[in-house]
């Protein structure tokens, strides 16, 4: 993608956020649970207390974050883990915060070590130490922060050092969405985009939108372009249809991605079971969009499975991809899988 249609997009996915936890879809105990929280915090007029979202990418823990900031009615500063390069960055954006400000602060998996640590203080105390001088005369000079609100993201709960996540009152995990929900998000987009849409298209989409409101969104402007192209402001089940396979994304919602990982590990390795990092390097990707984006899916759509000697593609795996599955391949399943 060049740098201005990742611009576009960026702003097309601002412009289709729900501002309020009454738009929000879906996620009812999340939801619920968020509620009381802002509640109670609105309330005993304090910050509310920290919290962490996780979940797969492009299910909502930005627009969380924001919704918690309006109902709220505090600013909200956005940044990431990897944006913070030296535990010295945190300590000014911290600094800097007013009272009930909120902190979003995504992919906070990966905030380097020392600014990990500093956290700690700051979540807890609202406290950091400001190191002046260097060497033996170096001292420390505690800073009082304002109570602020950290809202912690990531797509890997289970990456976050225990002494981190125990600091946020509250953990949220979002899971992917029932096609039902993806359906109201793709009617509300289409409104707020001025389109007219069958229902049969709202269907088609939200069946290949791997469970991900971000996904749903991103098809239907794909969608859109295809019928506009096409002459027609209407969109109709066939446009999804005939653009929804141009753009790649399958009957059943993967895309290439998940499709080269699936191929991948059974035409390389046999169906498995194999590492992680090893399929990740078949494929030409990262460990970590591997792990967070394709196998989420994968598995919680029975494609593949988790097992402890690795990765194993399923009978429903080799199915999708045309192939006949081994014999005895539910064997590999008696064993539960390992959490991480
Ligand atoms: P994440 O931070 O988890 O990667 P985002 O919060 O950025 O995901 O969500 C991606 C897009 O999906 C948003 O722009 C928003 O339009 C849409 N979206 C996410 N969750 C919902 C929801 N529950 N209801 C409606 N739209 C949603």
């Amino acid at each position: 993608m060049n740098p201005q249609s990742a611009t576009d997009e960026l702003a097309a996915e601002h412009a289709l956020r729900p501002k309020t936890l009454k738009d929000f879809i879906g996620q009812h105990r999340v939801r619920q649970q968020i509620d009381v929280l802002l509640r109670a915090a609105r309330k005993r007029d304090s910050a509310a207390d920290h919290i962490l979202l996780s979940g797969p990418p492009g299910l909502g823990k930005t627009t969380l974050a924001m919704i918690l900031a309006s109902e709220m009615q505090t600013p909200i500063r956005i940044t990431s883990g990897p944006a913070i390069t030296h535990a010295g960055d945190l300590a000014a954006i911290l600094s800097s915060l007013v009272e009930g400000e909120i902190l979003f602060l995504d992919e906070i998996h990966r905030l380097p070590r020392p600014a990990e640590e500093l956290l700690y203080l700051a979540m807890e105390d609202f406290r950091v130490d400001v190191v002046v001088g260097k060497g033996p005369g170096a001292t420390a000079i505690p800073l009082q922060l304002p109570r602020f609100t950290l809202v912690g993201a990531t797509t890997r709960a289970g990456l976050l050092p225990s002494p981190l996540r125990d600091r946020f009152g509250f953990t949220a995990h979002l899971d992917f969405y029932e096609e039902s929900e993806l359906e109201e998000v793709i009617s509300r987009s289409a409104v707020l985009l001025g389109l007219t849409i069958d229902k049969d298209a709202i269907g088609e989409i939200a069946s290949r939108s791997r469970g991900t409101p971000r996904i749903s969104n991103r098809l239907l402007r794909r969608v859109r372009d295809y019928a506009q192209v096409n002459g027609s402001n209407s969109l109709t089940h066939s446009d999804a249809q005939a653009a929804l396979d141009m753009y790649e994304v399958d009957a059943k919602g993967l895309d290439r991605l998940d499709r080269s990982v699936l191929l991948a590990l059974i035409e390389r390795f046999n169906g498995g079971p194999v590492g992680l990092s090893t399929l990740a390097i078949a494929v030409g990707e990262e460990t970590e969009t591997v792990e967070s984006v394709a196998e989420p899916f994968l598995v919680r759509n029975g494609f593949m499975a988790r097992t402890p000697r690795g990765r194993v593609a399923t009978a429903l795996g080799w199915e999708h991809v045309g192939r006949t599955p081994p014999p005895g391949i539910a064997t590999l399943f008696d064993t539960p899988a390992p959490d991480a």
